[in-house]
């Protein structure tokens, strides 16, 4: 077995831990594998283990790791902050885009969209825990925001998005988490049909399905920790 394939058994049976902890069904979790540093050989080998969603946050990267890897139908996600100079490249290449925070660059995906592919799923990227220098729409403006990403006819509108700061502290964690399934269910209540709650990383997975996240984006626990980038 190679470490890869042990690292990913080891993440799926925490992620199958934390669903019968919270009583969820362990189909409602996505596990988003994040590859960013990572090269083509390393996605591959989690795709031999059964892993088929990738996630990358650099754009000239990622494309040249989606086209070494042609031959397998695997699913694309960007979950890195996206410059309007990266939006087209991102519409060709992606699948799934996690970090639309402004209409502006939502307009751009679906104006680039190539019309060969299917709609882009998009999630809007949410600042939950209120950092003023961190990315993501303020949580009271995501409603709005939201609302005007839905008619853009080339994306389809799929949920919210987190990246709160790790902390030690697991109730704070699962408290932050929770404010995040309260918008989802806000958004929902108001009509949008969103299915997917982006939140949760290596450090803070079983908070985050403990207050309902249905993706996970976990990167080191399954490949390593990263090089420090240079
Ligand atoms: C790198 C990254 C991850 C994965 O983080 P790990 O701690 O390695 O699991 C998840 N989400 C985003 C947005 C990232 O940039």
């Amino acid at each position: 077995m190679t470490t890869i394939e042990g690292n990913l058994q080891h993440v799926r049976a925490r992620i199958a831990t934390a669903c019968a902890a919270a009583g969820r069904n362990v189909e409602d979790v996505t596990l988003l594998a994040v590859s960013k540093t990572w090269g083509a050989d390393a996605v591959r080998a989690a795709w031999e283990a059964g892993q088929t969603a990738f996630g990358e946050n650099y754009v000239q990267e990622a494309v040249a790791k989606i086209a070494a890897l042609r031959d397998l139908p695997l699913q694309w996600h960007c979950i890195g902050p996206l410059q309007s100079n990266k939006t087209r490249v991102v519409a060709e290449h992606f699948d799934w885009v996690h970090t639309v925070d402004r209409l502006k660059i939502a307009e751009r995906l679906s104006e680039q969209r190539p019309e060969a592919l299917a709609p882009l799923n998009v999630c809007i990227q949410v600042n939950i825990d209120g950092g003023p220098s961190k990315s993501g729409v303020a949580p009271a403006d995501a409603l709005a925001l939201a609302r005007a990403v839905a008619q853009l006819p080339r994306l389809r509108l799929r949920g919210l998005m987190t990246i709160p700061d790790i902390t030690s502290d697991l109730i704070a964690a699962r408290a932050i988490h929770s404010r995040a399934k309260a918008l989802f269910d806000q958004l929902n209540a108001a009509g949008l049909g969103l299915d997917t709650l982006s939140m949760g990383m290596s450090a803070d997975l079983e908070p985050a399905i403990a207050a309902g996240a249905t993706l996970v984006r976990v990167g080191s626990a399954i490949f390593g920790t990263r090089p420090p980038k240079g």
